[in-house]
C-alpha cells in the first residue's frame, strides 16, 4: 500500500514536471478579499475552475510538444495556426488559464488597494475623470450577456480602451476584434460571484473597486 502511494506520488511529480502550465500560487489567502469576495467562492474558483482550465490546457497541448514550448501569448496571437482538434480547447482553456492568472494578480486585500497618482493621471487623461472610467468599465461588466470578462486594455498605439469579451476570450487572441494588452480584468462569469451575490452582478462589479491591485495595474500600464 505504502509502495503504491509512493509510486503514485512520483508519477504525479513526473506529470507536473512535464506539464507546462501550473496553477500559480495566490499572493493572499482565500479569505483575504472578504467581504467583497468570500472565501468559499475564492476556494472553488481557484481550485476547481482555474484548476480545470489548467489541466485541460495541458491535456490539449500534450499531443503537440512544439506548441507546449511556445509562450501562451504567441498561441493567442496566431490562433489560426493551432491544429483544428485542439483549437477550441486552447481558446477556452488557454484563455481560462491566462485570464485567471492575471485576475488573481489584479486583486488585493482592500487595505492594500490604493491607486497611485500615476494610474489616476493616466485614467483621467484617457476617460476624462475616474467616475467616467468606472462607469464605462461597470457598463462593460454588467452588460456582457452570459459569461465573459470586462477589460481595460492598452492598444498598440498606447490608447486605453474598455471592452468586454465572451466566455474565456481575451484581447490577445487573434480571433478577437478588440486587440491590446490587458491592464485591468474582471471575471463576470456567475461562478465568480453567485455564491455571495446571486443574481446581483452589478453589486459584485461595484465592490470590485475596493479590491483592485492598482500596483499591478500601474505595472501593466507601463508595459
Ligand atoms: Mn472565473
Amino acid at each position: 500500500m505504502r509502495k503504491n502511494a509512493f509510486i503514485f506520488t512520483m508519477l504525479m511529480v513526473a506529470f507536473s514536471l512535464s506539464a507546462q502550465y501550473q496553477l500559480p500560487k495566490l499572493a493572499y489567502s482565500y479569505s483575504a478579499l472578504e467581504p467583497y469576495i468570500d472565501s468559499a467562492t475564492m476556494y472553488i474558483h481557484y481550485n476547481n475552475h482555474h484548476g480545470a482550465y489548467t489541466k485541460n490546457l495541458n491535456d490539449a497541448l500534450a499531443k503537440y510538444p512544439e506548441l507546449q514550448k511556445k509562450p501562451i501569448n504567441e498561441l493567442f496571437a496566431n490562433m489560426d495556426q493551432i491544429p483544428e482538434d485542439i483549437k477550441t480547447s486552447v481558446r477556452n482553456n488557454g484563455g481560462g488559464y491566462y485570464n485567471h492568472v492575471l485576475f488573481w494578480e489584479l486583486l488585493s486585500p482592500a487595505s492594500q488597494s490604493l491607486m497611485s497618482p500615476y494610474v489616476e493621471a493616466e485614467l483621467k487623461k484617457a476617460f476624462g475623470s475616474l467616475d467616467k472610467f468606472k462607469a464605462e468599465f461597470e457598463k462593460a461588466a454588467t452588460t456582457r450577456f452570459g459569461s465573459g470578462w470586462a477589460w481595460l486594455i492598452k492598444e498598440k498605439n498606447g490608447a486605453y480602451r474598455i471592452v468586454s469579451t465572451a466566455n474565456q476570450d481575451n484581447t490577445l487572441m487573434s480571433i478577437n476584434k478588440a486587440q491590446g494588452h490587458p491592464v485591468l480584468a474582471l471575471d463576470v462569469w456567475e461562478h465568480a460571484y453567485y455564491l455571495k451575490y446571486q443574481s446581483k452582478r452589478a453589486e459584485y462589479v461595484k465592490n470590485f473597486w475596493k479590491i483592485v491591485n492598482w500596483k499591478k495595474v500601474e505595472e501593466l500600464m507601463k508595459k
